[in-house]
């Protein structure tokens, strides 16, 4: 059994979140606030469509900080980082809500909803960059696809994005050039 951390575990979803958002733009199904009230910020379902336009500007922002992480090493993203956190204003707190057990916010309750958000997307990639680097960083192994993921797997074994597609036809073309050697 694998035990996660309460934060560890914040840092994992708000990766997953940021990742498969990015992913999206551009994309005519991109559902901001839902993926994000899916994912657990409970402030989502009340934002208000300010915020939520704000927020898909703001996530187009980071979106090229973020497609980069597969491609650097550590310090190269933590120079990245860096830059982004000495624009970041956050105002920490403990929090422990919904059984998750104590864990860190970054901003208050009274902050603008696209701020929090894009606070604990910056946030979470700099507390894993300091825990795991950039290795759980990566883009999709599929022929012509550039879709980013998080590999939350304990081996680092993840190859594919989360379109199950991906690893479908990967295999398929796998198989038949084995097929053609044999
Ligand atoms: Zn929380
Ligand atoms: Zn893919």
């Amino acid at each position: 059994m694998q035990l996660v951390s309460p934060s560890q575990s914040e840092i994992q979803i708000t990766l997953e979140v940021a990742i498969g958002l990015v992913n999206d733009l551009g994309a005519d199904h991109l559902e901001v606030r839902t993926t994000l009230d899916a994912a657990g910020f409970s402030r989502a379902s009340t934002a208000s469509a300010a915020s939520i336009a704000r927020l898909e500007t703001s996530l187009s922002e980071l979106s090229p900080l973020l497609s980069a992480l597969p491609d650097l090493d550590t310090e190269q993203a933590r120079t990245l980082v860096n830059e982004e956190l000495t624009e970041l204003a956050i105002s920490p707190s403990i929090a422990d809500h919904d059984g998750v057990g104590p864990h860190l916010h970054w901003s208050p309750s009274t902050a603008p909803f696209d701020r929090q958000v894009i606070a604990d997307i910056i946030m979470a990639i700099a507390q894993e960059l300091c825990d795991n680097g950039t290795i759980r960083f990566g883009r999709c192994g599929a022929e012509d696809c550039q879709r980013l993921f998080y590999d939350g797997t304990r081996n680092r074994s993840r190859r594919f994005c989360d379109d199950s597609r991906c690893a479908s036809r990967t295999h398929t073309a796998d198989h038949r050039a084995r097929l053609k050697k044999g």
